[in-house]
């Protein structure tokens, strides 16, 4: 078991165990945030076929070549379509066809021209000017060619990537097998919200918080509720996480202190401990074990802790496990708004606010002793990273953060 390693250290050990998840099919309906097993390869061009942007009419550019308002071209009409129909006709040297919007595009004809741009009579127009070949006419696989991959495996399926595979014809989705976390509070000091709140007690808001973050990400939660500081409860109700869940998380009782009571019940079922500690402010007091193939991360109940080790290991652990094959925050520069003292000689992350500013990102720490965390946590958008041997950071300076 390791002490006090580095938050990328802690972030290894529990990726490089995680377990192959298995494959599953949905449906188009339950696809959307779930994790591709399989790269998507398309079938057929999207679109399928070349058809009208505009309203107008199909023509060939030839005809029109000289057309001008002293040598207007006449055009007989052969038929009119629209999107959803193929023309019954093939425009011939003279001829036109009415065209709506999504139409696809009459055989023999290679441009369409607007209605606004010529003039209309009973079976025929007059065009007035010339058009390059192709104009106002979206190609056949414009978006997607046959035998492109679309999306890859291990890619989350956004709203975008749904569209696309919609359009490859699939009607069942190559997913990686659901995950479920079990989540857990311990503490006696903690009643549920329906509750009055007596002297010394609080509600639970880590439970809830971390159960919104599940969601957020994609994986079902499973909240076991709020229990007290008792090494065989705690033993009980992780066992009970375990049968019902793959990952339990819980927070509260990982320090030092007389009640924190978590790592003891989490050796008594058998957990290989994988490291206790890490390197970093807020939040070192965590940890993380593993049964068989499942893990238990216990967070500290200090909500600021809680919510940073579980954005920076807990999130990339999910998604791994989830089957995503990019699992670790994304980390992005940005120029300091103010100058800032760090407390303390450790490495610290604190709330920030990441905005942009003629085109320069720049990032407004929000850590402000006075108030709440959940409250500066409530518009935060990123996570600074600032290193042990940093003491100051000066306005205008480059700090690497975490978005969250
Ligand atoms: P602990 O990690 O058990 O030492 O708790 C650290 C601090 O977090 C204490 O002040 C607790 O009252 C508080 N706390 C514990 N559990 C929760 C929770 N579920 N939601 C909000 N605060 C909590
Ligand atoms: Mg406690």
């Amino acid at each position: 078991m390791k002490e006090d390693i580095s938050l990328e250290q802690a972030q290894q050990i529990l990726l490089e165990r995680v377990r192959h998840r298995r494959e599953t099919y949905v449906s188009l309906w339950e696809a959307a945030g779930r994790i591709l097993s399989q790269d998507i390869i398309a079938g057929n061009n999207q679109p399928a076929f070349p058809s009208s942007r505009v309203d107008g009419y199909a023509l060939r550019a030839e005809d029109i070549r000289d057309a001008s308002h002293s040598n207007p071209v006449g055009l007989r009409v052969l038929e009119a379509t629209r999107a959803g129909y193929a023309a019954r006709h093939t425009v011939s040297r003279g001829t036109a066809i009415k065209v709506m919007t999504g139409a696809p595009v009459p055989q023999g004809a290679d441009a369409i021209m607007k209605y606004e741009d010529l003039q209309q009579g009973t079976d025929v127009i007059e065009v007035y000017h010339p058009l390059r070949p192709g104009k106002n006419i979206l190609l056949a696989g414009r978006d997607i060619r046959i035998n492109e991959t679309i999306a890859r495996r291990g890619q989350k399926i956004t709203p975008s990537v749904l569209g696309l595979i919609v359009g490859t014809g699939l009607s069942e989705v190559p997913v990686f097998e659901g995950l479920t976390a079990a989540l857990i509070s311990t503490g006696d000091e903690l009643v549920n919200p329906s509750a009055n709140l007596d002297p010394g007690k609080i509600y639970p808001s880590n439970l809830y918080t971390l159960h919104a973050r599940c969601q957020e990400l994609g994986v079902t939660s499973l909240p076991m509720g709020i229990i007290k500081d008792d090494k065989e409860v705690i033993a009980e109700y992780l066992l009970e996480g375990l049968r019902k869940a793959d990952i339990v998380i819980t927070t509260g009782g990982v320090s030092a202190g007389d009640y924190d009571l978590l790592k003891d019940a989490m050796k008594s079922i058998g957990t290989e401990v994988l490291f206790d500690r890490i390197a970093i402010r807020p939040g070192s007091a965590m940890v993380a074990g593993r049964v068989m193939d499942q893990f238990v991360i216990g967070l500290s109940g200090n909500p600021a802790a809680a919510f940073i080790v579980f954005d920076l290991l807990t999130v990339p652990l999910l998604r791994k496990m989830m089957g995503q094959d990019q699992p670790l925050p994304t980390m992005i520069q940005g120029r300091l708004s103010h100058d800032f003292a760090k407390q303390g000689s450790q490495r610290r992350l604190v709330r920030g606010i990441l905005y942009n500013h003629n085109g320069v990102n720049y990032i407004r720490i929000n850590d402000d002793k006075t108030r709440g965390v959940l409250v500066s946590m409530a518009e935060c958008n990123v996570l600074v990273d600032l290193p042990a041997d940093i003491q100051k950071v000066q306005a205008g300076e480059k700090v690497t953060a975490c978005k969250i």
